[in-house]
């Protein structure tokens, strides 16, 4: 069963375009190519689509090797064409002729791009790994991903398109839009990572907000601060809140129903607006800029949230990737450092986010990292915080601790507020 499975897709050809139309044409290229390669033809089927707004139709074609097969689609429209060439390497490897097929039906078609793929098919000893492999792009040029067994729940939300996968490492894990959000075995380097470095800085937090983790990860996290009177989440997502609630207690531990949470269901760049009460913590556990969150990435709303902020309050958030997406990190707290007197900037790996993952803890007053170890410890152990996976005492101090890389992505620190720092 093993074998190689190249594709290529084609975009803007420039070569002759008349090809696009002309079935018979197309055969005869495709077959002139596989011969040249060495591969067998054994059958072949071909069809021309009907004129489409007064355009004519593409050509959809695949000719049955011995080796199994190539398929090949057009779009004259936009000089798009899809390739697809299988190879078996039963009886002797054929990778090369693969290879050689279809780098010569691209350099027929003379593309101004090209994007391949190529898939290893039937591993002789089985499957490589149980379930389908989801990948998510970390910036326009890399991607990671993890196999996932099975599918629990796909919905289309409101807002957004909501998944329930399982996966042998990560356990549940929940999907929005194709990012990974949050999943049942490894959830606590996010969760303590955006909640406790804030909240043990903050000497005596009784009233915090969360916008987004409709998941209630990072609310089950603050709720372990026995300083906590009442936390307020607000979700854009229903769904997201419904979905938690049932299939996510190994994240949320019924968080989502703790007498000390008001949960609401709204826009949090609206609530902030509205809202009267003042905070001592506000966390933003949201999804990406390029999503319904992204008004919640601006300077206007981080205003927004320091006017909601009680005196000595602090606001959390995550950045991004700033390996990945470095500019992101460096526009952000070059926002809020506008904002705000101290831009606390964090980070550690996260594995479910296939990176080292930036935050900030923001403040006019609270600066985590002045916190010494032993007021860590004893804070900790104040608020009865024992049973962490991630974040401990040491880990307090060694999260703000940035790579170079990293810190030259964060607006210059000038020597008098340096100083003022120090003093
Ligand atoms: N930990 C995740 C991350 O880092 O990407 C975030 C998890 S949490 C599930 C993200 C939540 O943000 C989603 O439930 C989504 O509905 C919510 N959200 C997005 N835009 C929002 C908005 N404008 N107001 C409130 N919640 C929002």
């Amino acid at each position: 069963m093993q074998g190689l499975h190249l594709t290529a897709d084609l975009y803007q050809c420039s070569g002759d375009l008349s090809i696009f139309v002309n079935e018979s044409a197309l055969a005869a290229l495709c077959r002139k190519q596989t011969e040249l390669s060495g591969l067998t033809i054994v059958g072949e089927k071909w069809v021309t689509f009907p004129e489409y707004q007064g355009e004519p139709g593409g050509v959809t074609g695949t000719l049955l090797l011995a080796e199994s097969h190539l398929a090949i689609h057009t779009w004259p429209e936009t000089g798009g064409v899809t390739l697809d060439v299988y190879v078996c390497n039963f009886s002797g490897n054929n990778s090369s002729k693969a290879q050689q097929l279809i780098d010569g039906l691209v350099d027929a078609f003379q593309p101004a791009h090209v994007q391949r793929n190529n898939l290893l098919r039937g591993d002789k000893e089985g499957p490589v790994g149980s379930g389908e492999l989801l990948l998510e792009s970390l910036n326009d040029h890399a991607v990671y991903g993890f196999r996932f067994n099975r599918r629990i729940l796909s919905r289309q939300t409101k807002y957004q398109h909501l998944e329930l996968l399982e996966s042998p490492d990560l356990g549940l894990t929940m999907r929005l839009d194709g990012c990974l959000m949050t999943a049942e075995k490894e959830e606590f380097f996010y969760h303590e990572a955006i909640v406790h470095p804030a909240a043990i800085s903050h000497p005596n937090p009784r009233n915090a907000l969360i916008i987004g983790g409709g998941d209630g990860g990072a609310l089950e996290e603050l709720l372990k601060h026995n300083t906590i009177d009442r936390v307020t989440l607000v979700d854009l997502d229903a769904d997201v809140i419904d979905v938690s609630r049932e299939y996510l207690q190994a994240i949320n531990h019924g968080s989502l129903d703790n007498p000390r949470v008001s949960v609401l269901v709204g826009d949090g760049a609206e609530f902030v607006r509205t809202i009267e009460e003042k905070f001592d913590l506000v966390i933003l556990d949201l999804t990406d800029p390029e999503t319904p969150a992204g008004p919640l990435y601006t300077t206007q709303f981080f205003h927004e949230c320091k006017s909601v902020l009680a005196p000595g309050g602090a606001m959390v958030l995550h950045l991004g990737a700033p390996f990945h997406e470095p500019e992101q990190v460096r526009s952000m707290t070059a926002a809020l450092t506008g904002v705000f007197e101290h831009v606390s900037a964090y980070g550690l790996h996260i594995p479910l986010y296939g990176s080292y993952w930036a935050l900030a803890v923001v403040s006019d007053v609270i600066q985590p990292s002045a916190l010494a170890t032993e007021d860590v410890q004893q804070r900790l152990a104040d608020r009865h915080i024992d049973n962490l996976q991630y974040y401990n005492d040491e880990v307090h101090g060694a999260l703000f601790a940035l790579p170079n890389y990293y810190r030259k992505l964060l607006p210059e620190v000038t020597e008098s507020s340096r100083v003022a720092e120090l003093a």
